[in-house]
Formats: structure tokens, sequence, C-alpha cells
């Protein structure tokens, strides 16, 4: 983490806690492959490549090659059906050499979600977006999280930043971001309060957290002016503006009021894609056991 210049945050960058993760991914990916005789699988459904998150499972693709993660596309052509793409993904919960699936989202406008989501075998979800790992992180149990909400929450811990305790605003409550992440801080001890577009004064929610995690999918939501001095913040936002990435937060004025603050591109994101590789490792030590056999005592 960088230290800050006079008058500005703290940048929590996730660039370098993501190097030490993968660090040790590859010793786990070898010792797996020594002892297995091949290496965890990973298999990515896109349909179609010309979708715009084709770029970012490239990524994770070489991400896994990096480590030694065997990574593939399950590729479904961009007409493919609910039928074509469900019959893929069981497929892949059958195949012994896949440990982890992920699905390309967002999906055509034509699939439902549901259908795509329920199908996925739980105890290879690694990105934590089956009702039966949601339903686990709910009651605190450990399934597999969302890799994005997981990141945010993790960035924190691996900071030292100390959450227990402390007030904490999450803006989104997606289910797989926003509402993740709000239950992981109530696990970490947080109070936390939850805002979306109904909430009637996002400022007041903002203004009283130590922590604020931010996941609208809107650039420039949260702006210094609306923060507590000293808070923490962590933006999950992934915009492009006039081709540039930014977040949801305005990172000029926040990072003159907050104590410490993640920037865009290079906070939140590089931790997804080295915390994906964990659950990946974790789900191809446990593969051959159902589901439930995913609620355990150590850590997700
Ligand atoms: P989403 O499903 O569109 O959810 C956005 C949430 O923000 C909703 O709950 C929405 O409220 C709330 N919201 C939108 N405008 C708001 C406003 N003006 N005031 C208060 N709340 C507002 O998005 P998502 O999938 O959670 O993603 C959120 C952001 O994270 C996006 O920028 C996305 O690109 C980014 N992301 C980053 C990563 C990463 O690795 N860093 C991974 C995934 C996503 P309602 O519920 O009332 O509609």
């Amino acid at each position: 983490m960088t230290e800050p210049e006079a008058g500005r945050a703290r940048l929590l960058e996730g660039g370098p806690i993501a190097a030490e993760i993968r660090a040790a991914v590859a010793e786990d990916v070898a010792t797996f492959t020594a002892s297995r005789g091949r290496p965890p699988g990973l298999a990515v459904v896109i349909i179609g490549r010309d979708a715009p998150s084709t770029v970012y499972l490239e990524q994770i693709l070489r991400g896994c090659a990096k480590v030694g993660i065997a990574g593939r596309f399950a590729e479904l052509e961009g007409q493919a059906t609910e039928a074509s793409i469900t019959s893929a993904i069981r497929d892949l919960n059958d195949d012994p050499t896949v440990d982890g699936i992920i699905v390309q989202m967002p999906l055509p406008p034509s699939i439902r979600l549901r259908a795509i989501v329920d199908c996925i075998d739980p105890a290879k979800d690694i990105d934590g977006i089956h009702p039966l790992n949601a339903g686990l992180l709910r009651l605190g149990y450990d399934g597999f999280l969302p890799a994005t909400a997981h990141a945010a929450v993790e960035i924190l811990r691996r900071s030292g930043i100390e959450i227990a305790g402390q007030d904490a605003t999450v803006v989104g409550r997606s289910a797989v971001v926003g509402m993740p992440a709000a239950f992981l801080l109530v696990r970490e001890d947080a109070t936390v309060t939850v805002c979306h577009r109904r909430t009637r004064d996002l400022t007041e929610h903002v203004r009283r957290a130590d922590i604020v995690i931010v996941a609208a999918g809107r650039p420039g939501l949260i702006t210094g002016e609306m923060l507590k001095p000293g808070a923490v913040v962590v933006d999950v936002g992934i915009n492009v503006v006039d081709g540039r990435l930014v977040g949801d937060v305005d990172f000029e004025s926040a990072s003159r009021v907050a104590a410490a603050i993640t920037p865009v591109p290079g906070g939140v994101g590089p931790l997804t894609n080295a915390l994906l590789l964990t659950h990946l490792i974790r789900a191809a030590e446990r593969q051959g056991r159902d589901a439930l056999a995913l609620i355990s005592g150590d850590s997700a």
C-alpha cells in the first residue's frame, strides 16, 4: 500500500495483496497437481466472444495459466438457448477435471439468470452465485463467496483497517456485490447500513460511516463532501468515462477527506481475480464431496 502525500488518503492498492495471494495459490496448485496427477481445472462459460465481459474473463484465464491452473472457455454461440446453456453447464458439473465453473455475466437478455444459476453445481460455484452459497453466507457459514464482495472486504482486512465496531455503509444491494459485502461486514462485527436508489438521503448514511463500500455502477456518485473526515472508502465501481476506467467515487475530492481509499483501476479488481483462484483451489481440494460438505470451520 502507498503512503499518502500530506492531506491525501492512504492508497489501498489491490495489486501487491493479489501478488501475495497468487504466490500462495501457485504453491497450492503445485501440491495439488503433484498429488492428484492433474492440475485444478476452471471452466468459463461464455455465450459469444463479443460480450463486453470477455476481456475480463480472458484476464482470469491468463491468471490461471500463470499459476498452473487448467483454465478454459466453454464457448456457446451467441444464439445459444437456455436449454443449450444449462446442458453445457451440467456437462461441466459432471466433468471430474473441472473443479470450478464461472458463467459470463451479464447473460443475453433472452436468458433467465435464475435458470442458469440454479443448475451450477454449488460445489463448483466458485463465484458464489448459486442460492445455496448465498444462503450459507447469509447464515454465517462458509460457502463460496462472490469474489468481488470478498475482495471489497478482504482489502480492508489485509490493509489492517479495523472493521469490528465500525459504522459501515454499503451503497448498492445487488446479489453479487452489495448484499454479500454487507453480510461479510456484519460477520466482521461492523454495524452496517445498505443504501440503494430508493434511499431517501444517501449523504446522511454515507457521512456517518467509518467505512464506505460503493458498488452502484454510477461514476462520481460519492464525493468528498459526502464523507466523514477520516473515513475508509472502498470503490468497487468499474465505469468507462471518456475512454477512461473510473469508479463510483470521485477520487479527487474523496481522497482529500478520506483516511484511506482504493483506486480504480488497481484496487478491488486485481484482488477479485486473485481470490477467485483461491476459491478454485478450495473447490478442487473438495472435489467429489457434495455441496453441503462445503460447510466447515475454515475460511472461504
Ligand atoms: P447492479 O446490479 O447494477 O447494482 C447496483 C446497485 O447500486 C443497485 O442496488 C442500485 O440500487 C444501487 N444504485 C444505483 N444507483 C444508485 C444511486 N444513485 N444511489 C444509491 N444506490 C444506487 O451492479 P453490480 O453488479 O452490483 O455492480 C456494481 C458496480 O461494481 C458496477 O460498477 C460494476 O461494474 C462493478 N463491479 C466491479 C467488480 C470488480 O471486480 N471490481 C466486479 C463486479 C462488478 P437499486 O437496487 O435500488 O436498483
